[in-house]
């Protein structure tokens, strides 16, 4: 009984401690490095989620919207880095709708598959003979790849219903499991080849419609894993679209919306400073080096995001001073270059004689090392400008090319019979996911250093940073304020179920 009644005592006064301690205070600064579709989102959730007396900083290198950016070509503005966003990519469209933006459907473009001698896959305009075509040469194969994607997207859209109940994940291999447990973990461990192999998908269309597909989206073949294998399959989905006036646009409004400063320079250091206080507390504060255009500078800030890839090739931040190190996981990323044209193609040059009815509006190539370019597509400025502007009698119209080096005047005089205005643009694109199973770097890269762009070794993308960008802001949120419960729970997916 005197047992009992100790337990209950101890009970009391430590609730009685819980509830007169003082709830802790928010951050009073909180800095972001990067102001790509990454930071400006996690500006955004960061706002929503600390309030409104927290000051974030937003410390831009270049200009805002990073990997979202246009070329300007003969006087119309052309989406030169991250273009299409699938139909379900939810806080894509929630921003667009939430600041006063508009979203462009993307006309269906009609699809031929080039392997450096004649097309081995084309559409016509017409619905049914597509439809004929493609089982005639691929049997289900075209079925299945829907069913497959279906499948892997249905399981990642669970992270919506997790974020709108504010959970959030320490580590990408804790989000994959609560997503769709072991098995859908293991698709950061297969390469998309083995999956599509497993799965029942023929080799003919494998190297016909799915590496085009791979190269043209991440510029790399099937040995990728089968996550980013199936992001980039979906862009074979109907009901793509883009954002008018550019894409970008969604990240300075990001900007707008949150409040957030921004700093235009280059964060060149992030060192750890503890002060204990008179009263004894230890304070942990972080020091962010700076370079602006006049001068260095420096601060102090509670919390850090980190939203660019830390690749030394891009962005050059030295932590310093930490133990044990910070790693900074300078992994390859590859070089993709955009080039638009205004410019008559040259149907010849794909096999086909005069006179000459050139169908097909893009063009993905299969792997064959004579190839220069991995894709050819017709597009439309972010802008609407009428057709009657863009194409003339002569039949010029604007084509956007991937390719892995700058194109030389002596290919686009291959590609095109004539041309006037080029635009070209040269980037670090996309993580080199060649070596399945895939090593993620770390979300938490200290106490208060959150890293947005670990996800991107998962899969890169613009809604798949912004997701990655929410969970970054739902986790500081609970770590700054020990809320445990909602971090790293891993039967979300049974337990929401009655909250629906
Ligand atoms: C050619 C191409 C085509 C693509 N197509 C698509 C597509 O169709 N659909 C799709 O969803 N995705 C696409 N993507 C991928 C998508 O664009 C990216 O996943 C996404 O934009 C990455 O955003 P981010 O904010 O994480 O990184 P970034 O956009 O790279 O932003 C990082 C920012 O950090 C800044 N920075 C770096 N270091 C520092 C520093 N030390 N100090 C201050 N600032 C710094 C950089 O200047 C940059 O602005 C494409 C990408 C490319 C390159």
């Amino acid at each position: 009984m005197q047992q009992i009644l100790l337990i209950a005592v101890a009970i009391l006064s430590s609730l009685q401690v819980i509830l007169t301690q003082e709830p802790r205070s928010p951050p009073s600064k909180i800095a972001i490095v990067g102001a790509g579709i990454g930071g400006t989102s996690a500006a955004y959730f960061l706002r929503q989620k600390f309030g409104k007396d927290v000051r974030i900083d937003i410390f831009e290198k270049g200009v805002v919207g990073g990997r979202l950016s246009t070329v300007e070509v003969d006087g119309n503005h052309y989406e030169a880095g991250g273009s299409i966003i699938h139909p379900l990519n939810l806080h894509m469209k929630a921003f667009v709708k939430d600041l006063g933006l508009t979203a462009l459907s993307l006309p269906k473009n009609q699809l031929g598959v080039y392997n450096g001698d004649e097309f081995v896959f084309q559409e016509s305009e017409c619905f049914l003979m597509n439809i004929i075509n493609k089982v005639w040469k691929y049997g289900m194969n075209f079925l299945r790849l829907s069913m497959w994607v279906e499948d892997i997207l249905e399981k990642f859209m669970r992270i919506y219903q997790y974020q709108r109940f504010d959970y959030s994940f320490s580590s990408m291999e804790s989000m994959f499991h609560a997503l769709g447990g072991k098995d859908f973990s293991s698709k950061l461990n297969t390469t998309l080849s083995e999956a599509m192999q497993n799965y029942g998908f023929s080799q003919k269309f494998i190297d016909d419609i799915v590496t085009p597909t791979m190269r043209i989206n991440y510029g790399q073949g099937v040995e990728v894993n089968s996550f980013v294998g199936a992001v980039s399959m979906s862009c074979l989905d109907p009901g793509q679209w883009a954002v008018e006036g550019g894409n970008k646009l969604v990240c300075s409004r990001l900007i707008d919306a949150s409040e957030a400063q921004l700093i235009q320079g280059s964060v060149t250091s992030v060192q750890e400073n503890v002060h204990i206080t008179k009263s004894g507390d230890t304070v942990r504060l972080y020091e962010v080096r700076y370079q602006t255009s006049n001068g260095a500078g420096q601060d102090f800030y509670d919390i850090i995001i980190i939203a660019t890839p830390l690749n030394k090739a891009i962005s050059k931040i030295e932590f310093q001073g930490f133990n044990p190190p910070i790693e900074t996981f300078s992994k390859p990323y590859i070089q993709v270059v955009t080039t638009v044209v205004h410019g008559k193609i040259n149907a010849s040059f794909f096999g086909c004689s005069k006179p000459c009815h050139f169908g097909v509006s893009e063009i993905f190539t299969t792997d064959n090392p004579k190839h220069f370019v991995s894709s050819i597509s017709r597009i439309s400025p972010v802008t609407f400008v009428p057709e009657s502007h863009l194409s003339n009698s002569s039949g010029y119209e604007i084509w956007r090319m991937f390719s892995p080096e700058l194109l030389t005047d002596d290919q686009l005089g291959l590609l095109f019979e004539s041309y006037e205005g080029v635009g070209a643009k040269k980037w670090l694109a996309y993580p080199q996911y060649t070596n399945a199973p895939e090593k993620l770097p770390p979300i938490m890269l200290h106490h208060g250093i959150y890293y947005v762009n670990s996800i991107e070794w998962a899969a890169s993308a613009m809604e798949i940073c912004a997701v990655s960008a929410k969970n970054v802001a739902l986790l500081s949120y609970h770590r700054w304020y020990d809320m445990d419960t909602h971090v790293d729970q891993d039967d979300l997916a049974e337990r929401l179920k009655s909250e629906l």
